[in-house]
């Protein structure tokens, strides 16, 4: 055990660490009671408001027909009485902003009724719009200053719910976030434009199949979170880790995770009561929590509800996330959203698994029974294919961040290129249509399919071959997007999903249609069609190891993008084919996506300029007086040894006077360039500084360190490490 101070206590605290009592027991309280306790739901709606108003209210949500504002006032009414009933004093509009958090602000149901005592109070037009002083979010230029409020509009197709505290309870309805022309100041709002413009293309396509629904086309998602929870102990005696959530040092473990004893593990006492409160808190809010376990990395964890509509299940995510760190401190704990916390072992991911589809027609990415079923299946799959290549940039640049970069291509995320997985089997079957197509032209013996002619083969309903290594990879009746960070918000990859989907699903229908109209018959139009998609866009499927050096040779070969960093990645969003399917798809306006490319970009800067004052103030005060300390004590006993006639080496002497100055001068260099790029003012120039500049000196800084924190004695080592860290629970 060590024996300085600031980590002795936190030991101390964890040896000594003892439950509290639980707030409920599902043996006296059973889950289907809790299940939406704290939801303004289907069925509270259903029982309380007026019939009409309710059934209004219904077609808007479940059809995504507009809402008619006349019911707002009934609406609002009746949500009032029952957030008071659970104890709101309070609501709150909450919205997404491109910041990637959740901001809420605080208004009373109460007001003075002007005798002394109040009533309470709260509109059909307090309920739709609400007027946050919002002008300090950041909007890239989409709302200049003299018309800074930005305005929120109730997102009618997201529950509201109530949120508790020991001291009280709030009313939060979702909401979207705009200027007063009408711009995109959030994360939700192109998402559900994004949604409509899927629906629509989708449509086209079921309907040349002579399929039809009821029901809209929606995006289904199922997010993986990933987390670690540690001691909050040592994370209050780091900076690093309570500043910018990953440790900036820390010399690598005798032991991580190289026995994978990890990943399915028992998972600790302390930390399962966590994530027993964590799901129950989670039930009230009807969010479907499933699974548990223990991920690779120690002291890493999982938690993954049921899939859900995307718009519900991204705001459920930000609620996972934001339990999680609010469970975590009443047991000590400090949950760590960030994507690479600890060096050299894994960082944290969010699965976005992505299927298109509805209550009436399943998932659409579910392989059929019948050979017409089945050519629906392969369209829906091609559109994908075509979707991934060609608009691979776009996809890489909605999972960049600094915190991202650490983890992409480090041998435990995908890789930076985004390549699509099919499995073996269904790639055979996109590579025969391809060998039927060339048959045709070369005459050659090879195994050919015709859509609605032969049988398909029988499709994989599970790829039994579950590929780790691929950021886009074909589940079985869903595609699983891998390249998503922990702490990253899931909207800008759906909306982007949605957007590639919408593109290649209308692409489809125009193909079809236009060959129906030259009288080509049906089957043999949608043979056409993936044809064409297995031989101009088949570059992009990869089915082998995506971390190997082979892959990425290849990759390029294939004209892959292998963007792998940030500032590389955020230009992307501005390309001319990005902006123009963003606007043709009518999600956003190219200066809705320059703004996001802007805001982006200055968080990239943000993070690493403000990493990069932490290491200068960490190696300052508190790395190099522990490496001086030590110099000096080997530098008296030298002298001492000398004095007395003995042989004096200093080799250890020597390696930490190394080190020291490697660090020093660094550090020097480092507060130089900081100083430098600070007074530029170009985001974009100023991202490639901190890039290409201050991000390799930090690690120098790091190296050197880390070779310290191994040579000076323990009790003079302020910083807890990574054994303490991530072994002590
Ligand atoms: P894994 O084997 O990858 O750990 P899980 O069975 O835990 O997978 O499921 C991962 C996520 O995928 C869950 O959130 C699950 O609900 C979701 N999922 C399952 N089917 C679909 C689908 N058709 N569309 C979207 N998400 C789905
Ligand atoms: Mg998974």
């Amino acid at each position: 055990m060590s024996s300085n101070n600031a980590r002795r206590s936190a030991i101390q605290a964890i040896t000594t660490y003892k439950a509290g009592e639980p707030s409920f027991s599902f043996s006296e309280t059973s889950p289907a009671e809790i299940f939406g306790r704290n939801v303004f739901s289907d069925r509270i709606m259903r029982e309380r408001l007026p019939k009409t108003v309710y059934q209004s209210l219904h077609k808007t949500i479940t059809f995504g027909e507009r809402m008619d504002p006349s019911i707002a006032d009934a609406v609002a009414a009746v949500m009032k009485d029952w957030a008071i009933e659970k104890g709101a004093t309070h609501f709150t509009h909450v919205f997404y902003p491109l910041t990637g958090q959740t901001a809420e602000k605080h208004d009373s149901f109460i007001m003075p009724d002007g005798q002394g005592g109040v009533i309470t109070e709260f509109s059909g037009s307090m309920l739709i719009r609400g007027e946050p002083d919002a002008s300090s979010f950041p909007s890239g230029g989409l709302r200049s200053t003299f018309e800074a409020r930005g305005y929120t509009a109730w997102d009618v197709t997201s529950p509201a719910y109530i949120m508790e505290n020991p001291n009280g309870t709030f009313l939060c309805i979702p909401t979207m976030f705009l200027s007063w022309t009408g711009m995109a100041l959030d994360k939700k709002t192109p998402l559900l434009r994004s949604g409509q413009a899927v629906n629509r293309e989708a449509q086209r396509v079921l309907a040349l199949f002579n399929v039809h629904t009821n029901l809209p086309i929606v995006a289904y998602v199922g997010l993986e979170q990933e987390y670690f929870f540690i001691d909050h102990n040592f994370n209050f005696a780091r900076p690093d880790l309570q500043i910018a959530g990953r440790t900036l040092f820390g010399a690598q473990p005798a032991k991580g995770q190289e026995f994978s004893d990890q990943y399915f593990g028992v998972i600790p006492q302390r930390v399962l009561s966590c994530m027993l409160e964590v799901e129950r808190e989670l039930y009230k809010l009807a969010v479907p929590v499933r699974t548990r376990h223990n991920e690779v990395a120690p002291s890493q964890y999982e938690i993954a509800p049921l899939y859900e509509p995307s718009n519900l299940a991204i705001d459920h995510n930000h609620i996972i996330m934001a339990t999680l760190r609010n469970v975590a401190k009443r047991y000590g704990l400090k949950c760590l959203l960030h994507e690479k916390p600890f060096a050299g072992i894994n960082g944290s991911g969010k699965h976005v698994n992505y299927s298109l589809g509805n209550a009436e027609l399943g998932s659409l990415f579910d392989p059929g029974e019948t050979p017409h079923a089945n050519a629906k299946f392969l369209v829906f799959c091609a559109a994908m294919v075509r979707a991934v290549h060609k608009y691979a940039g776009l996809l890489r640049a909605t999972v960049a961040s600094a915190s991202n970069d650490h983890r992409l291509g480090a041998h435990e995320a995908p890789p930076a290129i985004m390549s699509i997985f099919l499995g073996d089997q269904l790639t055979e079957v996109f590579e025969a249509f391809r060998a039927g197509r060339a048959e045709d032209t070369q005459g050659k013996k090879k195994r050919r399919i015709n859509v609605g002619v032969d049988t398909l083969p029988p499709l994989p309903t599970d790829p039994g071959d579950r590929n780790r290594t691929s950021p886009m990879a074909f589940t079985g009746n869903r595609f699983e997007f891998r390249a998503l960070g922990s702490s990253q918000s899931a909207a800008s990859s759906v909306t982007a999903l949605n957007a590639m989907m919408a593109d290649s699903l209308g692409f489809a229908a125009d193909w079809i249609e236009r060959e129906l109209a030259n009288q080509v018959p049906f089957n043999a139009a949608v043979q056409s069609f993936i044809c064409h998609v297995i031989e101009e866009h088949s570059a992009v499927i990869f089915n082998g190891d995506g971390y190997s050096e082979v892959w990425h040779k290849e990759a390029h070969r294939r004209g892959l993008p292998d963007l792998t960093t940030t500032p590389q990645a955020l230009p992307e969003l501005t390309k001319p084919d990005v902006v123009d399917l963003f606007e043709r798809q009518g999600i956003l306006k190219p200066m809705e996506l320059a703004a996001r490319q802007d805001i982006y970009t200055d968080q990239y800067c943000k993070t690493v300029h403000t990493e990069a004052k932490l290491v200068i103030r960490m190696a300052r005060t508190v790395i190099y007086p522990a490496g001086m300390r030590y110099q000096g004590e080997l530098a008296r006993t030298a002298k001492e040894l000398l004095a007395i006639g003995k042989d004096a080496r200093t080799h250890t002497l020597d390696e930490v006077t190394t080190h020291l100055r490697t660090l020093q001068t660094n550090v020097v260099k480092l507060e130089k360039l900081v100083q430098e790029i600070e007074g530029l003012s170009d985001h974009s120039v100023m991202a490639q500084r901190y890039c290409n500049d201050i991000l390799p000196i930090m690690q120098e800084i790091r190296t050197a360190a880390d070779a310290l924190e191994v040579l000076v004695p323990d009790d003079l080592w302020a910083l807890p490490n990574y054994e303490e860290i991530l072994f002590d629970k």
